[in-house]
């Protein structure tokens, strides 16, 4: 079994989106919590207690991140929004495009990023015996650009955290994994011309945000060829994904040779996930996170990070996110997934992505065979 540790913090629980209401003019309906609510990660918490599987992790509790360290990616108009917008008014507030929270959610939000921070600390900081972590972290951050939030997200957690590491501990080459079934677009902007950050989005093509993400998006300038976008036909199963894990991210990784590796773990391909149109299970989840660890084995030294993004099938994300963590850990709970559905054959457009992917970018890089 591997060793990894958990960053988490109870105050999570405390940014509140509210209900999701319908506005009929006159009339208005609840139909429940919004989406991104804290159920997710409680669930996911009580489903590692459990299992049995958080006795075999090391706990960590996070503390918010700096304003100086948001500042490496977030410009301070961007941060003082979100300060006012938390302050002013009552009730439900809205920082941005789907972006919803309350009174508190900035702080929630810079406690968010200082878990990506602190499990980026695990990852690099000699003092700790592990070497990788999960951030069991919200809000999530992927969609947040330098300037604005968007998609549930206020700041771009992973981002700060590549940022931090090269700044704290001089780490020049930092890869981000992106598997959260919608495009990594804040993180996307924030790199876009640096190649020191890779960063491969593997997508639902032209799902949210609707605009972006196409694999023609590479980059611009020193960055060029370093922004690897894959977009993937609705009905994406596990076999599809593996495919191009197999094919396009461990390749690149390998050929990138980062010192740190970093996941954007968003589990919302899953194939109960309402916001999404993918099928991945359990098993495609584990197999995933295993190639992560062993590509990090392989190139830096283990040193691996996953961040919790999206999900929001509150029965199935518990049990997706015990396949990430089963894969990570290499271990197998032998919880009996209910919801298991018969293995498709791959879907065969995938093939035709990964063959166009490869074709755009080997004109950067001499990657794949
Ligand atoms: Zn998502």
């Amino acid at each position: 079994m591997k060793r990894l540790g958990l960053v988490y913090h109870d105050d999570y629980l405390k940014h509140d989106t509210g209900e999701m209401v319908y506005d009929f003019g006159t009339e208005q309906m609840s139909v429940g919590l919004e989406f991104e609510n804290p159920k997710r990660v409680k669930l996911i918490k009580e489903m590692l207690e459990k299992s049995g599987l958080l006795n075999k992790m090391q706990t960590f509790h996070p503390s918010p991140a700096t304003t100086e360290d948001i500042l490496r990616v977030h410009t301070e108009e961007h941060i003082n929004n979100m300060q006012r917008i938390a302050k002013e008014g009552t009730g439900k507030r809205i920082f941005g495009e789907e972006v919803y929270g309350s009174d508190v959610s900035e702080e929630i939000a810079r406690l968010s990023a200082g878990g990506a921070l602190k499990a980026v600390d695990i990852a690099m900081d000699s003092q700790y015996d592990v070497k990788q972590a999960y951030a069991l972290i919200r809000p999530p951050g992927h969609h947040a650009t330098k300037e604005k939030a968007m998609g549930f997200c206020l700041y771009n957690n992973v981002a700060i955290a590549a940022r931090y590491a090269q700044e704290k501990y001089g780490v020049k080459r930092v890869a981000i994994v992106d598997w959260d079934v919608h495009h990594g677009n804040g993180t996307q902007d924030i790199f876009y011309d640096d190649d020191n950050v890779l960063f491969i989005s593997v997508h639902e093509d032209g799902y949210f945000p609707l605009e972006g993400g196409d694999m023609e998006e590479v980059g611009i300038g020193d960055g060029l060829g370093y922004n690897v976008n894959v977009p993937l036909p609705s009905g994406t199963d596990d076999k599809g994904y593996i495919h191009v894990f197999e094919h396009i991210v461990v390749p690149m990784l390998k050929e990138y040779q980062p010192e740190l590796l970093l996941v954007s773990a968003g589990q919302d391909p899953n194939a109960l996930d309402p916001l999404s149109r993918m099928l991945v299970l359990r098993p495609g989840f584990r197999k995933m996170a295993q190639m992560m660890r062993e590509v990090a084995e392989e190139i830096c030294d283990g040193r691996l990070v996953a961040f919790q993004e999206g999900g929001y099938s509150l029965p199935y994300l518990p049990i997706a996110t015990l396949g990430v963590l089963e894969g990570l850990m290499d271990v197998d709970t032998g919880f009996e997934d209910p919801h298991v559905v018969p293995i498709r054959t791959m879907h065969e457009d995938v093939k035709q992505v990964v063959a166009k992917c490869k074709e755009i970018h080997q004109a950067y890089r001499k990657m794949l065979n």
